[in-house]
């Protein structure tokens, strides 16, 4: 089945129903949103009633609890050593993870974290103990889905290899997955005209069973450039042909797929992106 949404607001007032109702605006049957601003930590308390009136109008639309995707803000930071930054870091993702139980959903994206000139390794160390530290004490069972990352600045996760790293030192390894994101996959410099070998590359050295979520956005820059900018479906150096076909990748079939990519003149181009995309591809 082709599971596909995009990112999705969450305002305080219409919370998660209104959540809900973006996404059917967009005839998507799954969506992403943040619990608050990516950018910030201000997070308001959730209103169960409203989560129960979201279920229904999701039940009512086929769309299932288990598909949905909650990412976490860009602010928090695992890799960054920095004692204040570090514990600040950890605390605001546990207290998401319990957000996203109460919520009812299973998966938390997170940007793995950027190690600020310290270097790869001390970065990949700093998430490491993050992660187990967070874990140790968490009783949720969400899922953290590490992000494939572009590279940009001191970014980790650029490469299969750091994640693995991340996994590997991370004891409660049912508690991680992983998000690919074909925008950031291009612009770290994985060719994806041939995506079944980055596939295989990826079942070597994580394994498939891994993948949890896939951001599916074009790029503005050629593959390598390590820059990190979205650009809407089939408009970018990725192209519709190379997205269609990672869509209809029959290993990837039932993951969920979000777009995350720019408004056009102020308005969402989900709609347009989601029918496009429906009519391209050969899951029904
Ligand atoms: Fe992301
Ligand atoms: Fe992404
Ligand atoms: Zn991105």
């Amino acid at each position: 089945m082709l599971i596909i949404g995009s990112h999705v607001g969450y305002k305080k007032d219409s919370g998660l129903l209104g959540s809900v109702k973006e996404a059917l605006s967009y005839k998507a049957n799954t969506f992403m949103f943040y619990t608050g601003a990516p950018q910030n930590t201000i997070r308001s308390s959730i209103d169960l009633d409203n989560v129960a009136k979201a279920y229904k109008l999701m039940e009512d639309n086929n769309i299932s609890k288990d598909d949905i995707i909650v990412h976490a803000p860009y602010i928090i930071n695992l890799a960054n050593i920095d004692e204040d930054k570090f514990n600040f870091s950890c605390r605001f993702l546990s207290e998401e993870l319990k957000r996203v139980d109460t919520f009812g959903f299973k998966y938390l994206v997170l940007h793995p974290g950027s190690h600020v000139g310290n270097g790869v390794d001390v970065g990949i160390n700093s998430i490491v103990k993050a992660l187990n530290k967070v874990l140790e004490n968490d009783n949720t069972n969400v899922q953290i889905l590490l992000e494939t990352m572009a590279g940009k600045g001191s970014e980790i996760g650029r490469n299969f290899n750091e994640l693995k790293s991340i996994i590997d030192g991370v004891k409660y390894k049912d508690r991680l997955g992983i998000c690919l994101d074909t925008c950031h996959l291009n612009d770290a410099g994985y060719d994806l005209t041939k995506f079944d070998d980055v596939l295989d590359e990826f079942d070597n050295i994580i394994g498939l069973d891994k993948i949890k979520c896939i951001h599916i956005n074009d790029s503005k820059n050629i593959i390598n450039s390590h820059k990190d900018r979205h650009e809407n479906i089939g408009k970018g150096t990725i192209g519709l042909e190379t997205l269609i076909k990672i869509i209809n990748n029959k290993k990837l079939e039932n993951i969920p797929k979000i777009l995350e990519t720019p408004y056009i003149d102020g308005i969402a181009p989900y709609k347009e992106e989601i029918e496009l995309i429906r009519e391209n591809s050969n899951l029904h």
